[in-house]
């Protein structure tokens, strides 16, 4: 069906942006295959994707690249299992460094908490005060909240913060869908 008449435009065809959905590409895959057979071995060099696409995988076995819909490289090897060996990868990289920063918030927020212990004092000894001697009028005895309240709310604020990167981390890895590794994926460098 294809013959050599195409010029260079038609063999240097962009890879597509869009991503369909994995029956289309499955039956594209059919179409264009049953084309490239019948085209020479010629065209079959030329269609190569773009390094720098994310239609673009380098195949472990040759190190050439490979359009990331193929189950098989044109060399043999298989990129399905190739693909999926690199997303479990990414998974565990990231469940790792949650690990990791899940066991050093845990860490700082250990001293935040004996420290907050250091503000009751203030917060009760007003209390005390008022219930020992009936007297709640006293401006000064409820001054004595304030540096209580001042360590409360300066480890309140170190507390969320800890917490906010550690839930991001957490998000993080819920989020790592195959889809989100599949956008995640560090571009294959060309050679
Ligand atoms: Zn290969």
């Amino acid at each position: 069906m294809l013959d050599q008449e195409f010029s260079d435009d038609v063999m240097n065809l962009r890879p597509r942006k869009l991503r369909l959905g994995r029956d289309v590409e499955r039956l594209l895959e059919g179409v264009c295959g049953a084309e490239e057979d019948s085209g020479g071995s010629r065209n079959k060099q030329a269609l190569r994707p773009n390094a720098d696409s994310a239609n673009a995988i380098r195949c472990a076995a040759c190190g050439r690249v490979e359009y990331i819909t193929r189950e098989h490289c044109r060399c043999g090897h298989y990129l399905v299992g190739q693909i999926e060996d690199e997303y479990f990868a990414y998974e565990r990289g990231l469940a790792d460094a949650h690990e990791r920063l899940s066991t050093a918030a845990e860490r700082k927020l250990k001293p935040l908490r004996l420290a907050t212990l250091a503000g009751l004092p203030f917060m009760v000894w007003p209390l005390l005060y008022a219930f020992l001697y009936g007297s709640t009028a006293s401006l000064t005895i409820w001054l004595w909240t304030l540096p209580g309240i001042a360590i409360y709310g300066l480890f309140g604020v170190i507390q969320a913060k800890i917490n906010a990167k550690r839930n991001a981390s957490a998000k993080t890895l819920q989020a790592a869908t195959f889809e989100q590794f599949l956008i995640d994926r560090a571009p294959v460098t060309s050679t």
